[in-house]
């Protein structure tokens, strides 16, 4: 079997725990407006790669990656399931720590197949990342192309398997930096019992040169890259909101 792969970064620091060795699929189902990959969207590009490569890559620079491992990224790695299945199968036969960033939508609850494939490659897969684009369903159509059904969906079968979850969510200014969306972000975190770590990044406009290059308009034209202490204070009230739910307030 042979990958889709848009690139590889050997020496990864903000994907997962220590130095990983960071795969980018190709192909993605969303059109998030801040996305600054666009790059990756159309599965039919990209380089083949088999997993045996991938792998003969990672063990190139072991030793760097004592206390990292290989993360899965894009694009969207889950929309390529039986050849991450295989590469992280083989990874975790040789002992590697394996993180999936994902958004989670293409999960399916009430495709028993798929299930089962996914059952499988939770069992090899030791990190989750997952993006919470919108909490608001409306709000995330709109910010994304897609309802957010699927993303909460994943993000309680997880919780119901016990995978540990890191959760990324990305503030930007008039879009999900609304108090009431931050409470509702919160309180859904709240409700789970896997999430080991928040991240809460401010928008940044770095991504729009790429939409220049391949001629598409830039949705977020004119909407500023939000200042850091904004940041700040967005994940401050989602961790307040967090609090209270998990103290039953
Ligand atoms: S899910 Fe990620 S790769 Fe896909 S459009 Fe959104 S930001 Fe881009």
């Amino acid at each position: 079997m042979r990958g889709r792969i848009h690139s590889i970064e050997s020496f990864g620091t903000v994907d997962g725990p220590g130095i990983r060795f960071v795969i980018f699929f190709q192909g993605c189902p969303m059109r998030c407006q801040y996305c600054h990959n666009p790059d990756t969207w159309d599965p039919g590009l990209g380089t083949e790669y088999s997993a045996d490569e991938l792998i003969a890559e990672f063990e190139r620079n072991r030793s760097y990656y004592r206390t990292g491992g290989i993360t899965a990224t894009g694009g969207e790695p889950m929309l390529q399931l039986d050849f991450l299945l295989e590469l992280f199968e083989k990874a975790k036969q040789k002992n590697i720590h394996t993180c999936i960033d994902t958004s989670g939508i293409t999960f399916q609850e009430t495709n028993a197949s798929y299930m089962e494939k996914l059952d499988k490659l939770m069992s090899f897969t030791d990190l989750i990342l997952l993006d919470i684009k919108h909490i608001d369903p409306d709000g995330h159509k709109k910010l994304t192309g897609h309802s957010n059904n699927r993303i909460l969906s994943f993000a309680r079968y997880l919780d119901r398997i016990g995978k540990p979850v890191w959760i990324r969510h990305v503030v930007v200014s008039g879009i999900t930096d609304h108090d009431e969306y931050l409470n509702a972000l919160g309180r859904f975190i709240g409700s789970l019992g896997n999430v080991k770590a928040l991240d809460v990044l401010p928008y940044h406009t770095m991504g729009a040169v790429k939409y220049q290059n391949l001629g598409i308009p830039y949705p977020l034209e004119g909407v500023e890259a939000l200042p850091k202490e904004e940041a700040l204070r967005a994940k401050k009230v989602i961790l307040r909101s967090i609090k209270e739910t998990r103290q039953g307030g």
